[in-house]
């Protein structure tokens, strides 16, 4: 029987969490789950469709880009996610990284400040049948006053200082998963809150695209975009 795309996008689909989810020591079982069912290739245009399952990053319009599926799965294995949680994701890009946290959380709040790249993302996660993921179009550097506490937030994009509001925003317990760093290169930092004192270990070194925005980097800062 001829294999159709969709069954060659599922077999791709399984080598990446082979080879480069669970083989660079991803443990989170539900996570692995996760990103073998989320069909990343619908994340990106067609014309890229071929390269989703590659080990790296992709352009997705607006100067942006979708984050390596390895960088994807560090981060959300960083959250320690139970399935009962709301979580801020600040940078919703082409909504991956949201499929993947709402297949684990129970409600997922996503902010864009790209108006063209937050309706596309709320499209297709729509079209994807996904219930609790609210899509906002602003700056996310200043969190989602509106909808919190969260219990976990996760910034995909990189800041220069970790915000003070997000740390505001969250809960007791909660963390926070951040690249935090210069221009080109970033700490993947993990910081949790507890007992009002602020515990922040690294994952190592990262590269992002910038934050921008009130809390974030200025825009006339950014001038390589
Ligand atoms: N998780 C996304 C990553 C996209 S790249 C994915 O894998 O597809 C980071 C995104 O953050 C970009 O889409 C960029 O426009 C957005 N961004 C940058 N500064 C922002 C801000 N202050 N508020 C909200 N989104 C922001």
């Amino acid at each position: 029987m001829k294999m159709t795309k969709e069954d060659r996008f599922f077999k791709e689909r399984e080598r990446m969490v082979r080879e480069q989810i669970i083989g660079r020591g991803i443990k989170d079982e539900r996570l692995i789950e996760a990103m073998k069912k989320v069909p990343r290739h619908k994340f990106v245009e067609e014309a890229l469709e071929s390269q989703a399952y590659g080990d790296h990053p992709l352009p997705i319009g607006f100067s942006q880009t979708i984050s390596q599926p390895y960088m994807v799965a560090l981060m959300t294995e960083g959250l320690c996610l139970q399935g009962t949680e709301r979580v801020l994701e600040i940078g919703t890009g082409s909504g991956y990284q949201t499929a993947i946290l709402a297949e684990l959380a129970e409600k997922v709040f996503t902010v864009e400040r790209v108006k063209q790249l937050a309706d596309r993302a709320e499209r297709l996660l729509r079209e994807l049948r996904y219930k609790n993921i609210v899509v906002m179009v602003n700056d996310g550097s200043a969190g989602l006053p509106q909808f919190a506490p969260f219990d976990r937030i996760i910034v995909t994009a990189a800041a220069p200082t970790i915000p003070q509001v997000l740390l505001e925003q969250l809960v007791d317990s909660g963390i926070v998963v951040i690249p935090k760093g210069d221009r080109f290169s970033q700490d993947l930092l993990i910081v949790e809150k507890r007992g009002g004192k602020i515990y922040t270990t690294s994952k190592g070194g990262c590269v992002f695209v910038p934050l921008i925005g009130k809390f974030g980097w200025k825009e006339n800062e950014v001038w390589d975009l």
